[in-house]
């Protein structure tokens, strides 16, 4: 039986407003609306495993109280087939998947040669592939006065989860954070001015050491397979120049820690969460993801990370809290993707799978054929055309389409090829099918969509990879913390496109659109459906 939402207000000692009418429940009679929530925050952490709240003992800062406090989903999915930063990012707001966004891998994501960025230069980026709406659209059609900061050091982390707006959107490039014409004609002076103070460059030499003693760690640290066998003991350091800093602070823990004292510097300067009515902060940190893929999620350098983000987060949760009281914030905390054990790693199976041996040969085939590429394009198991274009000339699309699979299906390590046609025809319980129907739009022109086998991921350099949709590339925690938050670890499996939705439902304002994803009935103090 459902529980009524007059029950439920009464057992909540919180301060959230969530609308049973939202959520499909009878509205008491009489019932005293919560004070509103002043925030809402989205901190993603690209790569992060829903292990690592866990494997590390008790992480005393941020990441561990949101784990103590929140309530928490281990088996989050990104639910769909190339995970990917950029169609993760986009998952999380809008409340939909690929198919609906229209942000399909990190190629076909953000990049935009009609803008260009501020200060720095050179080509920029921008939302215009998004397709719809996503939370910060539903909280301005209620309140055109709602604020937005979205901070990331990718261009894809800070731009993805806001959706089409044009609204204070920064990210890190050569050295500094900037935006792209699509937002702004100038920078702001707060954001010129933190800039300024030189934060990266003062880290121009430095030695990245781990923080805690060696006893500390489970995890030896000469493990060559890392790094491409470069570089794989720490120390790791820094170069002594500038510039030489710019090009390498993605691959040490800083980098997130200038996220979150740029973020909170915006926070003051935008004057987030002062008003009566909500604003939105979104922070996406990168660095977990850089040492990810280039020592593997289970090197002593990510645990080291893990650890220093855990203080780091900590301290931005408290001073977040000095600035926007905390019962009048509201949290969610996911990543992006997961990772895969690094290929070589002792123990581990499986390893990468390419399939350059029959694309090239394919696309000079056709580019011999027909005068041009015909947007003949391999990414990540998908293998997208020009089909319209092909069938003007008379070619057999769905036979081309066939004869590709059939020669894909006979490489080694393939699990399975879909064709535009088998997909369409795969039954609905076929878990590959449903999520390769979830990532791709209607209109997105393909030939063959493939699955490698379990533990084999895709690509040849030497680093740890996602993008497959085996289960450490999709699964990520999903937790939601503040007032009126039923603490506690949920081990149903949920999707992060219920993130938007929960967090529409808490600050009571309607997705404008219709969403895959549902509120968090859990999270929200309402029990099961
Ligand atoms: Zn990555």
């Amino acid at each position: 039986m459902l529980p009524s939402c007059a029950a439920d207000r009464r057992r909540r000692a919180a301060a959230v407003v969530v609308s049973c009418a939202l959520l499909g429940l009878p509205e008491p009679a009489g019932a005293r609306p919560h004070a509103p929530a002043s925030l809402a925050v989205l901190v993603v952490i690209d790569q992060m495993r829903p292990d690592y709240f866990t494997r590390y003992g008790e992480l005393p800062g941020g990441l561990g109280r949101l784990y103590r406090s929140g309530a928490v989903y281990p088996r989050g999915m990104q639910d769909h087939a190339i995970t990917h930063t950029a169609p993760g990012h986009a998952t999380f707001l809008s409340g939909r998947t690929p198919a609906s966004t229209n942000v399909l891998t990190n190629d076909l994501g953000v990049g935009d040669t009609a803008t260009t960025l501020l200060e720095v230069g050179g080509s920029g980026a921008s939302p215009r592939r998004f397709r719809g709406t996503a939370l910060y659209d539903w909280m301005r059609a209620a309140d055109p006065g709602a604020r937005l900061l979205s901070v990331s050091r990718k261009d894809r982390g800070a731009i993805l989860p806001v959706g089409r707006a044009r609204a204070p959107v920064y990210w890190f490039a050569r050295g500094q954070f900037t935006t792209s014409t699509w937002y702004a004609d100038s920078l702001p002076a707060w954001v010129r001015a933190w800039n300024g103070r030189g934060g990266v460059s003062s880290l121009a030499g430095r030695a990245w050491r781990p923080l805690l003693a060696d006893s500390a760690y489970a995890e030896p640290d000469s493990m060559a397979y890392e790094n491409g066998g470069r570089d794989f003991l720490f120390p790791h350091w820094l170069p002594g120049d500038s510039a030489g800093v710019a090009g390498s602070i993605n691959y040490v823990p800083w980098m997130d820690s200038l996220t979150l004292d740029f973020a909170l510097d915006g926070v003051r300067r935008l004057h987030l969460g002062a008003r009566t009515r909500p604003d939105l902060l979104i922070v996406s940190l990168s660095t977990t993801d850089a040492i990810g893929h280039r020592y593997g999620p289970d090197s002593r350098e990510q645990h080291d990370q893990i650890v220093r983000l855990d203080r780091w987060l900590g301290w931005f949760l408290d001073s977040l809290g000095a600035t926007v009281p905390p019962e009048r914030t509201i949290l969610a905390l996911s990543a992006d993707h997961g990772v895969a054990p690094m290929a070589g790693r002792p123990g581990t199976t499986g390893g990468r799978v390419s399939l350059d041996s029959v694309v090239r040969p394919f696309r000079r085939a056709i580019a011999a054929a027909h005068g041009g590429p015909m947007g003949v394009d391999f990414e990540s198991g998908l293998l997208s055309a020009d089909v319209s274009a092909l069938r003007e000339r008379g070619v057999d699309t769905g036979r081309l389409a066939d004869s590709l699979a059939r020669v894909i299906a006979g490489r080694p390590h393939i699990a399975k090829v879909y064709t535009p046609r088998s997909l369409a025809a795969a039954p609905p319980g076929d878990p590959h099918a449903r999520r390769w129907r979830r990532h791709l739009p209607r209109d997105h022109e393909w030939l063959v969509a493939v699955v490698p086998r379990d533990g084999w991921v895709w690509g040849s350099s030497g680093e740890a990879h996602h993008g497959t949709m085996q289960a450490d590339n999709v699964t990520v925690p999903v937790v939601i913390a503040g007032p009126g938050v039923r603490p506690g670890i949920y081990p149903r499996p949920v999707r992060t496109t219920d993130i938007g939705p929960t967090l529409a439902a808490m600050l009571g304002v309607r997705p404008a659109e219709p969403t895959d994803g549902r509120p968090l009935r859990e999270a929200l103090g309402l029990g099961a459906r």
